[in-house]
């Protein structure tokens, strides 16, 4: 080869380089160079997508002012073209959120805000296979009460209690007109990478394990879960240990509350539902004391509220680690579908503590939604009465096919989704094997699937 041979090369490689980037951008009309999003609309978006999300946070310890900038890659494996996302974050419901910026592939894009749903117009439709880059940045406060659902987004007891603050995809769903039940139908992602800064030292317990640190911020990791939360605070105490098979290290924060008793529930209930269910996925599960409100799941990270009192901590434990497997590993549609997460978790918690009971509240139909209930009887028919089904037909199929059903529900969805009537099909089945016929109380208790 020649040098004048080399240079022509040289200039043909150049060319062919920066062709094709310069006629996309020529044929999107300007948009950001190498963006898959093309021009139209189709009206659609999905829970089937798959991102992962780069995030920073900065806290301000006294006001609780909280500044977030969230990157998310998103990559569209719904079967189909999408042109918008709903995510999820309750800095938008109860942070008095200042949306400052929204990007999608470096251009901006107009975002709605409904609630604790962010809907973000990509600006054209992704197609199936395509991905994006979607950059958020935003403003918030935390409040500092924990009445209603304030605790999720909370500065209280010494303890800054942050839930879903990560923009995230999810469905939109209503967040204030249910009482009770979470109202989150959310994706899981395969990774998360936080830094949280704030200004002064504090001790974080997330969903993630740490990665690092420089100066005041802290750098923290998860894979495939369905939200990043943390808790942090100045003081506050540490207990570790690990799980029975020594798989699972298992972490205790506390200021008010002892943490051995905690730590010991967490440690056997796992080991109980491990052998019922599956190995739990997670290297770490973290439990930590949040500002207030009630006990609240995340995969591989537990709130307890430090206004529980202490007769409570164990059922809440036991409850929050049963919502290990179904929630945060076998996903669902929660607001629209509490039986699938909430009567079962119950039904593991009640089961293991034996402590089943009947509903206090009239016999009722366990498919609505969040939303379908009144007060106190969301509890009591969806959990307590829910737990009891399951329970009942536990003693009437036998334990060994009830127990192998489940687990194998909880195979079949394992980082998916599943749902009230997916489980019931699969009870169903285990049922016809045992010569019992399901229907007349499935017809009963769940009309709209029955
Ligand atoms: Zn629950």
């Amino acid at each position: 080869m020649t040098f004048a041979m080399r240079r022509a090369l040289l200039v043909v490689l150049v060319l062919v380089t920066v062709l094709p980037a310069a006629t996309a951008e020529a044929r999107t009309g300007g948009r950001s160079r190498g963006s898959a999003i093309t021009g139209g609309d189709v009206d659609r978006t999905s829970i089937y997508l798959r991102a992962t999300y780069d995030a920073d946070l900065d806290l301000e310890w006294s006001t609780g002012r909280v500044a977030v900038r969230s990157e998310m890659r998103v990559t569209n494996t719904s079967g189909g073209p999408i042109d918008r996302l709903e995510l999820n974050t309750v800095a938008a419901a109860l942070g008095n959120m200042d949306l400052i910026e929204t990007t999608v592939d470096g251009r901006a894009v107009e975002v709605t805000v409904s609630e604790q749903t962010l809907i973000v117009r990509l600006g054209g439709v992704l197609p199936e296979g395509a991905s994006a880059t979607v950059l958020i940045r935003y403003r918030a406060t935390l409040r500092d009460a924990v009445s209603g659902r304030s605790w999720m987004f909370s500065r209280a007891n010494g303890i800054r209690s942050v839930h879903r603050w990560i923009p995230w995809v999810s469905r939109k769903r209503p967040f204030f007109s249910a009482d009770a039940g979470d109202p989150f139908f959310t994706a899981l992602s395969p990774e998360v990478n936080v830094s949280l800064t704030a200004d002064r030292a504090l001790t974080y317990a997330t969903t993630g394990w740490s990665t690092g640190s420089d100066g005041n911020t802290r750098h923290f990791r998860a894979t495939d879960v369905r939200d990043f939360n943390f808790t942090a605070a100045a003081d506050y105490g540490k207990t570790q240990g690990y799980s029975r098979d020594g798989q699972t290290r298992i972490v205790v924060y506390s200021r008010s509350f002892s943490r051995s008793g905690i730590l010991a529930d967490a440690r056997s209930a796992l080991a109980a539902f491990e052998a019922k269910l599956g190995q739990y996925p997670y290297p770490r599960l973290t439990i930590s004391e949040a500002s207030g409100g009630t006990g609240m799941e995340s995969p591989s990270h537990i709130w307890i509220s430090a206004t529980d009192p202490d007769y409570l901590h164990r059922f809440v434990t036991v409850h929050e680690v049963g919502h290990q497997w179904f929630y945060a590993v076998v996903g669902n549609d929660q607001p629209r579908e509490p039986f699938a997460d909430e009567a079962v978790t119950e039904f593991l918690t009640r089961w293991y503590l034996d402590s089943f009971r009947g509903s206090s509240c009239a016999k009722d139909e366990l498919d609505r939604s969040i939303y379908g209930y009144s007060g106190g009887c969301f509890y009591e028919t969806v959990y307590v009465g829910g737990a009891y089904f399951l329970n009942e037909l536990r003693q009437d199929i036998s334990s060994t096919r009830f127990w192998s059903a489940l687990r194998g529900y909880y195979q079949d969805h394992r980082f998916g989704f599943g749902g009230t009537y997916e489980l019931l099909q699969r009870l169903k089945k285990a049922a016809n094997a045992a010569g019992v016929d399901v229907m007349p109380r499935y017809r009963d208790r769940f009309p709209s699937l029955y």
